[in-house]
Order: structure tokens, then C-alpha cells, then sequence
């Protein structure tokens, strides 16, 4: 068996445009937009690898469990995007999971952590440090004491074809994974590192650290030599649509 890969919507988010792209003019950038969450499955030889983990099913029946009521963000989820039910559709348990790959640990991309307490988690070290205790990463969907973290620096192997990069900026130590299917390439699953397309054609996307973010994307873009249809940003809906989703899969 070769690599497959397998993407999940995971719930969605309603927000402000600016959030993600903010060189619109004020009006425009202060409409709302919805855009995805996913998740995806990287079956390999050497087990299955989940990237991310997608909103937490709570979320379903009171959208602003996490962080109250936002006037710029507001979270959809149906009972069907909890990844559990996702990856269930699919014939995935969660105990088949053997390793979590998590960009970030912001509550969109590990809301369900705690869903794989077998799962090994890779995080950037520094991420680790940085996302402990801050509000902003609730603990409460990852800083479980039954959960796993392998804490990793750097380029990091994590199984034949499969490769987890720093791309900080949105966060320190934001991760993104490079797969090198058998049959479709070479694809990157950016995390935020990317939000949407428009952020890599820019080379542009609103961060703590700007620098950091800008050199990100020229990085996840000399990864794949500027085909930007071989990237995967994390909240871009006409990028989404475009996509195999569950149960097609890339090869
Ligand atoms: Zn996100």
C-alpha cells in the first residue's frame, strides 16, 4: 500500500474578510465571509496520520462554547463535521489513528485532540511552549494529561513521503505537512500558514509576525516550485470546492 490522502470537513467559520485579507478596502474587508475547517487522513505503510483535528462538536449546538460571542468570527458546524463521524464514515476508528499532526493548536485545528488518546502528536517545540497556558490555545481541547506530545524542531520526517515544516508567522512554531503522493506529487497542507490562495499569490498574510509569515509562504511555494494548485490553504471555500473530498482520495 501507498500513500493516500483524505480531506474532512470539520465544521466552518463565519468571518470578517479583513482577518484573512487585509488589503481590502475597509467596506469590502468588513463583510463576512464563511470559510471551511478540514482535516485530513494520510493513510501510509507505517499507519494512519491525521493533520489536524478540526472544531470540537460542542461547538454544534452553542457556536461560541470556546471564546463566547465575537462580533468577528462566529463558528457553523453540523453534527456530521465532528471528525470522529467523519473519519467513522470512512471506516477509520480513532484508535486507528497512530499519529496526530497538528499545524497549530489554535481550537479550529485541535478541537478534537482529545478524541486520540493512542495517537502520538507532533508538534513544533516551540509551539508547545508558546500555545501552554495561553487563552487564545484552550487547553481544554489538547493540554490533556491522557494525550501524547512528541515535541519535534524542525524538518522532521514523520513517514515515507510525509514531512512536517516549520512555516511560523501565523504562529511560532506553525507547522505545515509536505506529502509526496505516489501518483499526484508533491502537495503541501499549509495550516494557516495559508488561509486562502489569495494569501500565497500575494505572499501576504496578517500575523503576529509579518516577516515571519511572508517567508512562510514563500517557503510552502518554493516547495511545490510556485504551483499553487499543489497547495492546500485551511479556510479558503472556492479552494475547498475544488478538492476530492472524503471517500475520494488523492494517490
Ligand atoms: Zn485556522
Amino acid at each position: 500500500m501507498s500513500i493516500e490522502l483524505m480531506l474532512f470537513q470539520a465544521g466552518a467559520v463565519d468571518i470578517v474578510k479583513r482577518s484573512f485579507h487585509p488589503w481590502l478596502p475597509e467596506a469590502e474587508g468588513s463583510e463576512m465571509f464563511r470559510q471551511p475547517v478540514w482535516s485530513a487522513l494520510i493513510k501510509t505503510p507505517e499507519g494512519n496520520i491525521l493533520f489536524d483535528t478540526g472544531l470540537h462538536p460542542v461547538h454544534v449546538a452553542r457556536p461560541d462554547a470556546t471564546f463566547g460571542p465575537l462580533k468577528d468570527m462566529t463558528v457553523v458546524m453540523r453534527d456530521e463535521d465532528a471528525i470522529v463521524r467523519r473519519l467513522e464514515a470512512a471506516g477509520v476508528a480513532p484508535d486507528d489513528v497512530q499519529i496526530v499532526v497538528n499545524s497549530h493548536l489554535h481550537f479550529d485545528h485541535a478541537g478534537n485532540n482529545g478524541a486520540f488518546p493512542r495517537a502520538t502528536f507532533i508538534v513544533q517545540a516551540d509551539h508547545l511552549v508558546s500555545a501552554k497556558g495561553r487563552q487564545s490555545f484552550p487547553g481544554v481541547y489538547w493540554d490533556l494529561p491522557e494525550l501524547t506530545y512528541l515535541p519535534v524542531s524542525g524538518r522532521t520526517r514523520v513517514a515515507k513521503g510525509v514531512e512536517v515544516v516549520p512555516t511560523p508567522g501565523h504562529a511560532v512554531g506553525h507547522q505545515s505537512l509536505v506529502l509526496d503522493l505516489p501518483e499526484t506529487g508533491r502537495v503541501v497542507l499549509c495550516g494557516d500558514a495559508a488561509n486562502t490562495r489569495a494569501n500565497l499569490e500575494r505572499g501576504e498574510e496578517p500575523a503576529l509576525a509579518p516577516d515571519d509569515a511572508k517567508a512562510s509562504l514563500a517557503l510552502i511555494r518554493s516547495l511545490v516550485n510556485d504551483d499553487l494548485d499543489r497547495c492546500f490553504p485551511s479556510h479558503d471555500m472556492a479552494a475547498w470546492r475544488s478538492w476530492r473530498h472524503a471517500p475520494e482520495v488523492y494517490r
